[in-house]
Parts: C-alpha cells; structure tokens; sequence
C-alpha cells in the first residue's frame, strides 16, 4: 500500500511518500505565503506529478498549519495565513492528485503520528502540543482524535494565563502563546527563542509559564503522556528536565497526576506520519 503525506505550514510544507509502512521519500520545501492558496495546490500537484514515476499513492493525508473544519473538509479561520478561509483543500487536491484525500488540522495530525509511530505508542491516550512560531495542540482519548464540536479542541495556544500580558494574533491578551511561543518571544526579543532556551536564566523565567499552561492541561484532560514537538522541544532535555520540575512544583501534592513529559521522536514528521495514518484509514474506511 502506497500513500501521499503531506504538512502545509506558514514556512514550510513537506511531502513524505510512505509504502508498506514505511516513508520511503521525504522532501520539505519553503512556503511561499504572499501565493496563498492557488500557489499551494499547484505546487504540491506538480511535486506529486515529478513523483509519479516511481509512485502510485491510493491515498492522501494533509496536515494543515491552520483551523480545519474536519466535517466539512474545509480550512476555518486563520489568523496567521490569510486568503485560506472556507477553501475545500481536500477536495482541490483530490482533483489535482487524482487520489482520495483527507485533512486534518496538523497538531492533530502530530498527536495521531506519535501516537502511532513515536513518543506515544505505548499509551492509550495522550496531548501532543507543537511549540514553535505558535502553539498547538491535539489531544487522543483511547486511540481517537478529539476535535470538539467546532473542530477546536485543542486551541491550548490561546488559554489566558495573565491577564494584562502581551497582546495575541488573536485579538486577545496574555495567551499562552503570547508568552511563550517562538513567534512571540522573537517579537519581544529580537533574539532566537531556540537560542535563548539554551541560557538557564532566560529558562528560569520561561519554564514557570510553560508549566502554566500545560498545568491546566493536565488538569482538566489527566493524559497519560504529553508529547511536545515542534521546532522549540528540539532545545532537549535542559528544557524537558526544567519543566517535569516545575510543573512538580505547582501541581498541588493534593493531586497526585502523573507528570509524563516527552519530546516528540518523530522531530520534524510528526504530521507527516498523522497524514500518512489518516490517509490508511480512508483506504480502511
Ligand atoms: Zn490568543
């Protein structure tokens, strides 16, 4: 079985082909966002049709850096890449690659990719949080994506965690991802956030937030395993040790939650590999 995988981001997207199992190509390319929507579908058409020598995919999977409205098969609302709203991105690629394809919102996707080939095959449910540009998350009870009854679960992003903090692309104030996502601190900076996560003194005021946030993850979802990728969880096990501390620290002794932190072991392909599970369940279906 041949199937396409494919991760649409705001500065990157990739294409993986997979057969039997396993990804057997693998390409990421820069993404052009002045082209929008139109430039995006003929490019990835024309990868797909460079790759068609050697392959024949029965199926496609597509990872989307933005809300999808996983009913309708429609991308939602983005505040970070304009022009894409309502468009039906399944059904434009199922027309320019001549195969059946789904999408799924991409931190979605990496929570399926782990789940089924990386931090968390051993569990049954689990929160996977990106931490990069933005921060997203997807969440799994029992093997199954929860995607709430607007397709937005699992906006952890824009949870308020001070409230007269930094403004949010998102029209509020102190969200998450204002405090803590790459994006936002290169804005207040002018430094590389994965730079300065390398420095303990910049980490000692950072982690309390992050432990912020995920607490209240923890706290109303009680996941077996948090998996966090994204471009920021590459920092390693300087931030990984500091955070499993923390959120020690400010989770009451009361409530003895696990505290079960890991990096995602896909790096870079977590979506790719959720795109290439959902792909196999249209074929499955
Ligand atoms: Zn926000």
């Amino acid at each position: 079985m041949e199937v396409l995988a494919v991760d649409i981001g705001g500065t990157k997207h990739s294409l993986a082909l997979f057969r039997d199992g396993r990804m057997i190509r693998r390409e990421a390319y820069p993404t052009d966002l002045a082209g929008g929507r139109a430039w995006m579908v003929r490019r990835l058409s024309t990868l797909a049709r460079e790759w068609a020598g050697a392959a024949h995919p029965q199926a496609c999977g597509i990872g989307f850096g933005g809300p999808v409205d996983y009913a309708a098969q429609r991308v939602g609302r983005s505040m970070h890449v304009g022009g894409w709203q309502d468009f039906p991105l399944a059904a434009a690629l199922e027309d320019a690659l001549r195969v059946s394809c789904r999408m799924d919102n991409d931190a979605n996707l990496g929570a399926l990719g782990e789940y089924s080939a990386g931090a968390g095959r051993d569990v049954r449910s689990l929160l996977y949080m990106t931490l990069s540009t933005g921060i997203g998350a997807g969440l799994l009870l029992d093997g199954k994506i929860v995607r709430g009854a607007d397709s937005l679960a699992g906006e952890l992003g824009h949870i308020p965690l001070e409230a007269e903090g930094p403004p949010c692309e998102c029209g509020g104030r102190g969200c998450f991802e204002a405090l803590c996502a790459g994006r936002a601190i290169e804005a207040r900076t002018g430094r590389s956030a994965a730079h300065l996560l390398q420095d303990p003194a910049f980490r000692a005021g950072y982690v309390p937030v992050l432990a912020r946030g995920l607490r209240i993850a923890l706290l109303l979802l009680n996941p077996e395993r948090i998996v966090i990728g994204g471009g920021l969880s590459k920092v390693g096990h300087v931030l990984f040790d500091d955070l499993r501390s923390e959120l020690r620290r400010q989770l009451p002794p009361s409530l003895p939650l696990r505290i079960d932190v890991q990096p995602a072991a896909l790096g870079d392909d977590s979506v790719l590999w959720g795109a290439k599970t959902l792909a196999e369940q249209i074929l499955s279906s």
